[in-house]
């Protein structure tokens, strides 16, 4: 507590950034059972990490780094035929550039293969496991269900010697893929399903990432899993409620295996978001059916689709923050994450000027071929970041949508006769109007006063609307992608119907945008507000003749106008 605080004060403060996983850690941290506190972040290497997992590395490495603990980064990686060396890699990229570090603590489950395989036979040896021959059809009918009791397998009581036997032999590749299992000794009548004799190892002759063909078989992921965290002195195993049921077999292998530590299992709700699936399953079929154009697409929640939008590692952590940890599923809703990333670049990132769907304006009464130099603040909040200067000319680009031929009453911006203010330059008046021969407006014909230069004028009178714009003959001309939810539906389909329910509006390309001069080139990994548009960021699709900017984020909440306008 700190001097001069009340006890309730203090027990605010530490509120906001508790839960009660925190809680249990300090609580065994003041009591003696733990000295020091180690998590595991352990990703399966068979797709890219997600904003579900960005909770739980946050959790992770946030409550080692708090306590003064460490993390460790676990692979695992027990299923050959569905990981890859470029999920691997890109789990290792995310999880650093999420801003957590674990030191020389990078392991994978495959590490502790030859050990899990030594403990195998150690169950086998005091009569806990078998081998089973069974097919997978009889094993599924066998094991019961919810309601009915499971039924014993007539392997079940082979000898030791002849378990003993035959489970080498399928390490040493002698039977075919989905001959044999070897399995736990439990109970085929337990009212929980996990403990009625689950499979410890399958034979897959798959080529593996780390061990290559050295294996024939390989440790399921629940036999893995808890043994891992056990060789590792894993203080606090954090997972997702849905490992609540496997806790007792977790438990079980603790009391039966000469294991070097007891980890305790404590779970939390996953992370669900509106208008977004975070199932790897379905987000493979997207990135293999081509409804989005990679993993790093910036319509993914992927870390790797965040970061290519141009979201900051830091309002990851600050959405993460926001939403806590609960012991109760919920659903977030998608605009937390929104408005998490526009309050953070509203602080950090630089003002710049850039029209997304052009309309030309003709400054009638301004010399032709001339130019000026004018001042344009980059951060109004942040004075240290100071001013560019921009070119005003006699030809610009102003927004389409800031011009209306026949106005309704409360439309402030340019119309027929209407004066308003260009940001940084003059008050200007619409004269009149070109159209095509469709009669598509396609120009205006405006003048300026000269003596609002800077944007304020010497009579006091006002206008009612500021609008940006850039110079036509200094603009660069660039592609603007802006993205949309990637599903139509606050629920999409998590399983085989997600594709229905997919937005064909996600993705809006806009081909004929043009820039102020100092957005293209130099250190263009920040994002930037275009002013009145929103958040933008460059693409690395971008060439010097051709930039392209995804849009992070809007200025404003769309999320609440789609379910109801409660914002
Ligand atoms: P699967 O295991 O089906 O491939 P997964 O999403 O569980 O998918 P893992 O690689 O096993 O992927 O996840 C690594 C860790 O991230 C696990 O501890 C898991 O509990 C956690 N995690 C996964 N999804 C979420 C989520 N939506 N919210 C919070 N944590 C999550
Ligand atoms: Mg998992």
């Amino acid at each position: 507590m700190a001097v001069g605080e009340s006890k309730a004060e203090a027990a605010a403060g530490e509120a906001a950034g508790r839960d009660f996983i925190r809680d249990i850690v300090a609580a065994d941290l003041t009591s003696g059972q733990h000295k020091t506190v180690v998590t595991r972040f352990p990703p399966e290497p068979n797709g890219y990490l997600h904003i579900g997992h960005a909770k739980s590395i946050c959790l992770n490495f946030g409550v080692a780094e708090e306590f003064g603990g460490r993390c460790h980064l676990r692979f695992d990686d027990t299923n050959p035929t569905r990981e890859e060396q470029e999920f691997i890699d890109a789990i290792a990229r995310d999880v650093r550039w999420l801003g957590f570090d674990w030191g020389g603590h990078l392991y994978h489950a495959s590490d502790y293969f030859e050990r899990l395989y030594e403990w195998a036979e150690h169950l086998i040896r005091a009569g806990l496991a078998y081998v089973d021959d069974q097919s997978q059809e009889e094993m599924r009918v066998n094991r019961g269900t919810l309601t009915e009791p499971g039924r014993n397998s007539p392997f079940r009581d082979r000898s030791v010697d002849e378990n003993l036997d035959l489970f080498r032999r399928m390490r040493a590749g002698e039977f075919p893929n989905g001959a044999r299992v070897l399995r736990a000794k439990i109970d085929m009548a337990s009212g929980n399903i996990n403990l009625r004799d689950p499979v410890l190892y399958r034979i897959l002759h798959a080529a593996h990432p780390r061990t290559g063909t050295e294996w024939k078989i390989y440790p399921s992921y629940d036999y893995a899993h808890g043994q891992s965290d056990a060789i590792e002195h894993i203080t606090h195993s954090i997972c997702t409620l849905e490992f609540e049921d496997h806790r007792p077999l977790y438990d079980w292998f603790l009391e039966h295996l000469p294991v070097p530590s007891r980890p305790r299992q404590y779970e939390f709700a996953r992370l669900n978001l509106t208008y977004t699936v975070l199932s790897k399953r379905v987000l493979t079929k997207l990135v293999q059916d081509g409804h989005v154009a990679g993993w790093d697409d910036p319509r993914m929640p992927t870390i790797a689709g965040l970061r290519r939008r141009g979201v900051p590692p830091q309002a990851v952590r600050d959405f993460v923050k926001r939403i806590g940890v609960a012991k109760a599923n919920s659903v977030v809703d998608a605009g937390v994450l929104d408005f998490s990333i526009r309050e953070h670049l509203n602080k950090t990132a630089q003002r710049r000027m850039a029209v997304l769907r052009p309309l030309k304006v003709v400054i009638e009464n301004y010399p032709e071929g001339h130019d000026e130099d004018l001042d344009a603040v980059n951060h109004p909040d942040d004075p240290s970041t100071g001013s560019r200067k921009i070119k005003f000319g006699r030809d610009l680009y102003i927004e389409r949508d800031d011009f209306m031929e026949n106005p309704p009453k409360k439309f402030f911006r340019l119309s027929p006769g209407a004066e308003v203010r260009l940001r940084y330059a003059y008050f200007i008046t619409c004269k009149s109007v070109v159209k095509d021969d469709k009669g598509k407006v396609v120009e205006l014909h405006c003048t300026y006063d000269p003596a609002t230069r800077g944007g304020n004028a010497p009579d006091g009178r006002k206008v009612k609307a500021t609008i940006h714009w850039v110079s036509a003959a200094h603009a660069k001309t660039a592609e603007v992608r802006l993205y949309n939810p990637l599903f139509n539906k606050p629920d999409p389909a998590g399983g085989e119907g997600f594709a229905s329910d997919l937005n064909p509006q996600s993705l809006e390309v806009l081909k004929d945008a043009w820039l102020e001069p100092a957005l293209v080139g130099g250190n263009s990994a920040e994002p930037v507000q275009f002013e009145r548009l929103g958040y933008f960021v460059a693409d690395p699709d971008s060439t010097p003749e051709r930039p392209v900017f995804n849009r992070t984020v809007g200025l404003r909440d769309t999320f609440a106008k789609e379910v109801g306008g409660k914002a």
